[in-house]
């Protein structure tokens, strides 16, 4: 199966996706994270979006396509890819339908997490990731966590677009851009609107439940 995890910036689609990938022997692709890798070892691609990410602007499509397309149509990840942060718009939605329906795959479950603006703001600025294991936590929510993550705590770092002025763009850009896609997708039979506000694992127990039927 092919999944969709959609929803605003900070609604929680990576720690879900985290969450999941194991259990449903899924393989996920999260096109910031990709970006992100692009910018680390100073590509190309690297250098030109920098500035454009520490913004909370959207990359330009051709590029983010292009990097997608390398997992879409690789026979390793066939049938059983999660895609977080993608699609972002309309034209990406288009994109995705024909990338899959040329491989003879389809989507088969758009999983929606609904979350107000105020929480988002929370996670974003309390979020830090392991620079080697790529696991999510919250600095006033895992306190805990942190002290014991596995790869130790020097790894733990915060993204540099996770400040107050990139937020206000990100969310401007989500509601502007990315919410005429949950139009193009709420029709359809598998699209699920989850709550993303509650609790991390309440919400895994939701996404197990609506994956497993
Ligand atoms: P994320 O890790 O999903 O929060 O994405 C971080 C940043 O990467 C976004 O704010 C955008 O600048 C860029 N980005 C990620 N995915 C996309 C996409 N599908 N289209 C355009 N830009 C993207």
């Amino acid at each position: 199966m092919n999944v969709i995890i959609f929803g605003p910036p900070g609604c929680g689609k990576g720690t879900q996706s985290q969450g999941i990938v194991k259990k449903f022997n899924l393989y996920q692709v999260s096109t910031g994270h990709l970006l992100r890798i692009e910018i680390k070892e100073k590509t190309e691609v690297g250098k030109k979006i920098e500035q454009i990410i520490s913004r909370g602007d959207f990359v330009n499509d051709d590029i983010v396509n292009k990097l997608l397309k390398k997992v879409v149509i690789n026979p390793n990840y066939r049938n059983r890819i999660i895609f977080d942060g993608y699609p972002r718009n309309i034209t990406q939605a288009e994109s995705l339908e024909i990338m899959l329906n040329a491989d003879n795959q389809s989507i088969n479950y758009i999983l929606f997490l609904k979350v107000n603006r105020e929480i988002i703001e929370k996670r974003i600025l309390g979020r830090i990731i392991c620079e080697k294991c790529n696991k999510t936590l919250n600095e006033y929510l895992n306190k805990e966590e942190i002290e014991k993550h596995e790869c130790g705590i020097t790894y733990l770092k915060k993204r540099k677009d996770d400040n107050q002025a990139s937020i206000i763009t990100r969310y401007e850009e989500y509601i502007k851009k990315t919410k005429p896609v949950l139009d193009f997708y709420s029709s359809r039979t598998y699209f699920h609107e989850i709550d993303g506000s509650q609790k991390i694992q309440v919400i895994t127990n939701k996404i197990e439940h609506i994956l497993k039927v």
